[in-house]
């Protein structure tokens, strides 16, 4: 559902992604893990093009842009409109309640009507626990609340891939359960994710392919088991050493 290909991205004269070289699987969770400041992020959001790559082709399942040749405004909405972001601390709209933030993108973006948006919005809520919390405005929520409003907010524009940014790393360790559990329940709804984490047993649960960055190239990539439990790297290994 996702192609990378020869993805590479400076800001400035600081090179972060190198060459990155990438698939993921229709109905398949990624796991991005790797040091802080490797490029994790960066390549997250080169695939929703809120960081747009200096060069690499990429494919978000309906729309292939190649960042080397020429594309359009137009071009980069409808790649834009593959995937859904989630971001570390959810950016939700401060005056606006709850459900009015989770319509927002398929009221004004995709028109859809204010009724039909607001009723699939109440059954998203209810899915994560937050039936009577939809009129509440984000300051009244916790953290894992509002987090959890924030995957809701990405999910209700139902786009083909969800690309979560450290979800739980801004929340208290208390509320990271609640979310988690949100994310595991997506995937076994059969959502396509790609998950930048800090969670290593999170991501060894969850996910069918794991990706270990580091100085802006894939160092190791395949299954949880092959990656987390017998890297093959000595970069991989140095890495997972460093936080048990
Ligand atoms: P962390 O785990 O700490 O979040 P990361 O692996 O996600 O790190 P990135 O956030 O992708 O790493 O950042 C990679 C490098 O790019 C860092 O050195 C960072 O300072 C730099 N960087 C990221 N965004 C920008 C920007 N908008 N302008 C300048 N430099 C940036």
């Amino acid at each position: 559902l996702i192609r990378v290909d020869g993805l590479r991205k400076s800001f400035g004269a600081t090179p972060v992604l190198n060459g990155i070289d990438f698939g993921v699987d229709a109905g398949s969770v990624t796991a991005v893990i790797g040091p802080s400041g490797s490029g994790k992020t960066t390549l997250l959001r080169s695939l929703n093009a809120l960081d747009v790559p200096d060069a690499g082709v990429i494919r978000v399942a309906d729309e292939t842009i190649d960042f080397a040749g020429t594309y359009s405004k137009a071009d980069i909405a409808r790649y834009r409109s593959q995937s859904g972001f989630v971001f570390q601390s959810h950016n939700l709209f401060p005056h606006k309640t709850v459900l009015e933030n989770i319509i927002e993108g398929p009221v004004v973006v995709q028109r859809r009507p204010v009724r039909d948006a607001t009723e699939d919005a109440r059954t998203l809520l209810a899915s994560v626990g937050l039936a009577d919390r939809g009129d509440a405005y984000p300051s009244e929520l916790s953290g894992g609340q509002q987090q959890r409003v924030g995957i809701v907010r990405a999910v209700a524009l139902n786009p083909k891939v969800l690309l979560l940014d450290e979800p739980t790393s801004a929340l208290d360790p208390e509320l990271v359960g609640d979310v988690l559990r949100v994310i595991v329940d997506l995937a076994a709804q059969g959502w396509t994710m790609v998950v930048v984490t800090h969670e290593i047993g999170f991501a060894r649960q969850v996910s069918d392919q794991v990706l270990f960055i580091d100085g802006g190239v894939v160092v190791e990539h395949g299954a949880p088991a092959d990656v987390i439990d017998h890297p093959q790297h000595d970069r991989t290994a140095a890495f997972l050493r460093r936080l048990t």
